[in-house]
Formats: C-alpha cells, structure tokens, sequence
C-alpha cells in the first residue's frame, strides 16, 4: 500500500470509530482515545544477508488498544507496507476482538521487506532481529504476534524461540498461529477460511439462497481464500472462480478446486489451471455471481469497480477490502456485506483458543475447536445481524456499534490512570 493509500486507510477506520461513536453518544474520553493507537513502535535493525553484506529494515508494532486484554495482531511482510496501514490494521483489531468478545485488544506488526525474494535462512535471521526488537511489548499477558500476509507457522515458530531463549525458558503463548509440533492449535491455520465459510453460510440464510444452488467467486487464493473457497466447495457451492496477484482462473460450470490449487503450486499461479478461462482481477470482481468473498489485500473494492459489482453477498476475508466509499455503492446497489471485522474473525478465535491451550498446557482436538470456532461465529453474526435489523443499520456499522460499545465499557470502568 502505498503511503497516501495507508494514511487513508487510518482516516477511514477513524472515521468509522469516530461516526459510531457519535451515533451512539459513546463518553468522550473513549471517543478520543479510540481515534489514537496507544503505542506505535518503529524499528530500524541490520540483517545479514546470504551475500554478506548487511541491510538495514524498517519494521513496526503498534498497540491501537488493550483496554480489554492483551494485545493480539498479526505481523505482515510485505515490501509497500507503512505505518499508517499498520495503524489501521491494528484498530481494526480491537473492533474484531470486540465483536466476537474474546479478551484482547487489537494490534498489527510489520516489517517492510519482500519475502518471496528473500532465502529462507535471511528471513530466519529479519524475524529473529525484528522480534528481539518489539521483545520489550511481547508477552503472553501483554501482546501477540500471530501470522498474517507474508508470514507463516515457520515465522512464528522462530518469533516463539527468539523470545523464549530470551527468558531462558520456552513460551508457547507469546504468538498463535504456530506449528503443531511447538504449541499450535489444531485448527488454526484453517480457521480464518472456516469463519469466513460460515459467514458465507449464514448470509445466505440470510437472504434465503440456497447454497447447493448458489455460486461463488474468490478473489484471493492464499490462506483465506483458497481454504474459503476449498470448503464452500465442500458445502456444494459452486466455485467459479478464483484469483491470485496475477490473475484468475474461471468456469462458469464450476472449477475444478484441487485442479487449480495445483496449478498454483506448479506453476505459481491459478491462471490456465484445466478447463479455465483467464481473467483479470478486476474483470473478477464483476463476474455474475451470488456470492463475492474478497480475500486478498485492502481497497479490492474501490468508487470506480464498486458500480459493477453483481454479487448479491459480499463477505470479506481480507481486511479492509472495501473502501468507504465502495460502500456506499455496493450498499445501495442492496448488497448484503459481512464486514471484515465479522468474517475474518475466525482467525482470531482460534488463535484465542491456541493461547488458552498454551497458557494450560492442555490441547483440543480438531473438533472441540470447530465446533467452539463454529458457534462463536454464529453467535456473533447473529447479534450483528440482531443489532443491524433494530438499528436499522448495515451490518458493518452494528459490528462496530457492538465493538465500540464493549471498547468503550471496559475503558469506562477501569478509569484514566493515574
Ligand atoms: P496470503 O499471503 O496467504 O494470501 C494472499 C493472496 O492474495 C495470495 O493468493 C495472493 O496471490 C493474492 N493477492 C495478492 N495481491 C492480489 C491482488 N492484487 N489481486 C488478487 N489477489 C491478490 O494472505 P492471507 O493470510 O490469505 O490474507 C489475506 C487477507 O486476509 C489479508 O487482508 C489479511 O490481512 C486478511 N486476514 C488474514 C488472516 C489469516 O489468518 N491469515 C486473518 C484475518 C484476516
């Protein structure tokens, strides 16, 4: 994201906080405190590089709120992240804590670098520089770090090592989103893709589409989408198309999923997977289709695509993949849109129950953790929907009426210090 586009995506996620609170005559100490994040870290370290030389990167950790527990984010590494886009991912963070009532706050990390032209012993040596970096805010009761765009298990694996030999003793707590083999929760790594598949599935309830009947496009075939789209498949969706950086693949019959994730891994894309038709990513955007699940990057969904949107569900896997004024649009075009900070959750749900496990040394299996996942998700998007029918608001503005509102409670009663 450029820097213009991240300072704009922080007034947007102000504004957001900013008119809900307004609407809601939420205390004006909170109000204030909402539209700043509480502590912003930036950090400039050397790394060696395979070639020998040493090469200095930014990285960040910002803290938007931790009124409600610790801190939880992920960390992105991607060559055009900035501050100001960390900052917007990291508010977005307290609002979805928020929403689906899990006790923590919201932060975001980031390093500015491009892993895919990096070895992978120098991105080992950028993530354990970066995390004894912002060491001084990590903590299993102070912040953290999960995966996020560019990172992984294996990241985070070497994140959980650097702090631990720190202390002198293993930490699994100190970040979510590990490998199984350290501490990782099973059902993790799906998780945001599942929360995004049942948010799919009650929308669809919602506007009485039959799923069997329905059809759906994924823009976005990384952790998210590719996991949404595997298992909207499984739930006799019709996937007709699908997206990575460089474009889709499309069938209206319906793709062939593990075709196309095949492909992928051969070639590095879903484009010309068998029996495909190519597409842009802006021509996938405006397929005919029932159900849109954007689950790539921010400002997906912009003023000049958002007229062309024929979806009549949209459900955002990413985050921040609609911009205000997209919104606008789409809303009175009568789309029914499950906001990010609702249908990307499911993430953070289960990196709450990877915590707890950690934290107890006692592991779920597979089940246990859907089944919890499952009903968090339905709950939450039920008192979503709730709010949004009595308010008469849209859905996006009841998730963030019921987030600002549990932000600004737990602000309210522990009071300003000192
Ligand atoms: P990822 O890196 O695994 O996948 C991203 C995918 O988007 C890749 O397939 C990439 O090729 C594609 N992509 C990148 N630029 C694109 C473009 N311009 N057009 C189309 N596709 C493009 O990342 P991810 O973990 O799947 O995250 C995707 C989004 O979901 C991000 O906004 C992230 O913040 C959000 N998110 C992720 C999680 C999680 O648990 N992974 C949780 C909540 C939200």
């Amino acid at each position: 994201m450029t820097t213009d586009a991240g300072e704009q995506a922080f007034n947007n996620v102000r504004k957001l906080i900013n008119d809900i609170c307004e609407r809601m005559n939420i205390p004006e100490t909170c109000r204030i405190r909402l539209m700043e994040c509480e502590r912003e870290f930036t950090v400039h370290f050397p790394v060696r590089m395979d070639d020998g030389r040493a090469q200095v990167f930014t990285g960040f950790r910002v803290v938007h709120n931790d009124g409600r527990g610790p801190s939880k984010g992920g960390i992105r590494y991607h060559p055009d992240v900035n501050l100001d886009e960390v900052r917007a991912l990291a508010a977005l963070m307290s609002l979805k804590t928020a929403v689906v009532n899990i006790p923590y706050g919201g932060a975001k990390g980031a390093v500015i670098c491009n892993p895919k032209a990096m070895s992978e012993s120098e991105l080992e040596r950028l993530t354990r520089r970066y995390a004894s970096e912002i060491a001084i805010l990590m903590g299993p009761e102070r912040d953290i770090p999960a995966p996020d765009v560019g990172t992984n298990p294996q990241v985070m694996a070497w994140i959980m090592d650097t702090y631990s030999m720190g202390k002198g003793y293993s930490v699994p707590a100190v970040v979510t989103g590990k490998p199984l083999e350290i501490g990782g929760s099973t059902g993790r790594f799906e998780a945001t893709g599942r929360g995004c598949m049942v948010s799919v599935l009650l929308a669809a309830k919602r506007l009485g589409i039959d799923p069997q009947e329905a059809t759906v496009v994924v823009q976005g075939c990384g952790n998210v989408g590719a996991i949404t789209a595997d298992l909207l498949a499984k739930k006799g969706c019709r996937l007709i198309a699908i997206s990575d950086s460089r474009g889709g693949a499309y069938d209206p019959e319906g793709l062939n999923l593990a075709d196309a994730f095949n492909h992928k891994k051969q070639t590095g894309s879903v484009i010309g997977s068998r029996n495909t038709e190519k597409v842009t990513n802006a021509e996938l955007l405006e397929l005919k289709c029932d159900i849109l699940v954007v689950a790539a990057l921010e400002r997906a969904l912009v003023k000049a695509n958002a007229p062309c949107v024929k979806a009549r569900i949209i459900v955002e896997g990413a985050n921040a993949p609609t911009t205000p004024e997209a919104d606008k649009i789409l809303l009175d075009k009568g789309i029914f849109i499950v906001p990010d900070i609702l249908a990307n959750a499911g993430g953070v749900v289960v990196s709450y129950l990877e915590w707890v496990q950690g934290l107890q040394s006692f592991y779920w299996n597979e089940a246990q953790v859907n089944n919890y996942l499952d009903g968090l998700m339905t709950a939450a998007f039920d008192q979503v929907l709730c709010i949004a029918e009595e308010k008469k608001a849209d859905m996006r503005a009841a998730a963030c009426m019921i987030a600002v509102q549990r932000l600004a409670a737990a602000m309210t009663t522990r009071g300003i210090f000192p």
